[in-house]
């Protein structure tokens, strides 16, 4: 391993993402499904149970399964954010869905909301689309966001009548259960405090943000790793590739980046109140982490030459997957207008 980890992962899991993972990962992106037999194996070793992992641990839980599958890490990571988002209610019935989005778009999340919920005493009956929702292929609850008598609010809604599910094919993070799901006068129950369902889901989203970085470190790491395997044996013009700067340098480049990204997620992990973490630096780290996996994944490649262009292969891969980091949790431009209403404040505007 290039970098310290984030946290302790039990060693049955660290097996499991290390071994069993990458030797699936290839599968999991052409099915864009990870095979439920998989599903229960991380499950009995623990990486649903996000209350024993801790935050450390569960974002090198999926720093480490971002080394060959970042889809399956994500799952990992969503299901996290939505036991988080749902104050520890969610979870008894396997793995949770995040179901926020909407089809008219999920930066400006309230303006786009239309699912509603007409609560009946305890229960809610649940109406509307939601997109992106990852999970959804596997969750056996799915955490929403509706309008509620009070406002936005989250409510869980089990699997079963009144919710379809249709897969969305993405190029990247394949393999994590992303769908578009209709509720349709669908039965759950009211999980939040009403009127402060997106206060509570941007309590998961911050663990997200640290989330996409650890998996930005994960794939640099292996993408690291697969380069310098590769450029070792390389010889050109009479000298070994890795004799030449100018390859070193981009190595190390990524590598430097890669300790900055560390530092700045093991800071925000220290600093955190239980699951609480600083905003500013969540949203931080989220931007750079799309830096850091495009570099990594177009220096990776390059010093592979032709064969890092292999379609299917760990680099190909990778670099779809590298995308989806400037998107989801919130778009890069989302994030930085947050950092700057933040700066702005400091500056004292
Ligand atoms: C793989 C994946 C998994 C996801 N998982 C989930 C999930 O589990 N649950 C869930 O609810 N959602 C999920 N999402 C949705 C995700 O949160 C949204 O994609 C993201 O918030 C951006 O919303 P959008 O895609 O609708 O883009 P839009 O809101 O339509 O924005 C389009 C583009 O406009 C630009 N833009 C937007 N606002 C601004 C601004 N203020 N300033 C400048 N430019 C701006 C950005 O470049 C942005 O990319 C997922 C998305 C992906 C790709």
């Amino acid at each position: 391993m290039l970098l310290d980890p984030l946290g302790m992962v039990p060693d049955g899991l660290r097996r499991l993402l290390l071994e069993e993972v990458p030797a699936r990962a290839g599968e999991i992106d052409r099915l864009n499904r990870v095979p439920d037999s998989l599903l229960e194996a991380l499950a009995s070793e623990g990486a649903f149970d996000a209350t024993s992992l801790g935050l450390g641990g569960l974002l090198e839980a999926v720093r480490l399964a971002a080394r060959s599958s970042p889809g399956l890490a994500h799952v990992i990571l969503v299901h996290g954010t939505s036991v988080i988002a749902s104050g520890g209610v969610a979870g008894s019935r396997g793995i949770v869905a995040f179901s926020v989005t909407e089809p008219g778009g999920g930066s400006d999340v309230i303006a786009n909301l239309k699912t509603s919920a007409r609560e009946e005493g305890s229960s809610a009956v649940i109406d509307g689309v939601k997109v992106f929702t990852s999970n959804a292929l596997y969750a056996g609850e799915f955490l929403v966001l509706a309008k509620g008598p009070g406002g936005p609010t989250m409510y869980l809604v089990p699997r079963g009548g009144g919710v379809e599910v249709e897969p969305l094919e993405l190029s990247g993070f394949r393999g994590s259960g992303v769908g578009r799901v209709v509720y349709r006068e669908a039965r759950g129950e009211r999980v939040g405090e009403p009127g402060r369902g997106l206060r509570e889901a941007l309590q998961g989203i911050n663990v997200g943000r640290l989330g996409y970085a650890a998996i930005a470190l994960g794939m640099a790491e292996s993408m690291v790793e697969e380069a310098y395997r590769a450029a070792s044996g390389k010889r050109v013009f009479g000298r070994g590739l890795l004799e030449l700067q100018g390859p070193r340098w981009m190595l190390a480049e990524v590598y430097r980046r890669s300790l900055l990204l560390r530092g700045l997620v093991a800071s925000a992990i220290a600093g955190a109140r239980g699951w609480t973490v600083d905003p500013v630096l969540a949203a931080a780290a989220k931007v750079e982490a799309g830096s850091l996996a495009r570099e990594a994944v177009w220096t990776g490649v390059q010093l592979q030459g032709g064969r890092g262009l292999a379609l299917g292969g760990l680099g190909e891969r990778l670099w779809r997957d590298s995308r989806v980091l400037d998107i989801g949790e919130g778009s890069r431009e989302v994030l930085l207008d947050f950092l700057w209403g933040r700066l702005e404040r400091r500056l004292g505007g």
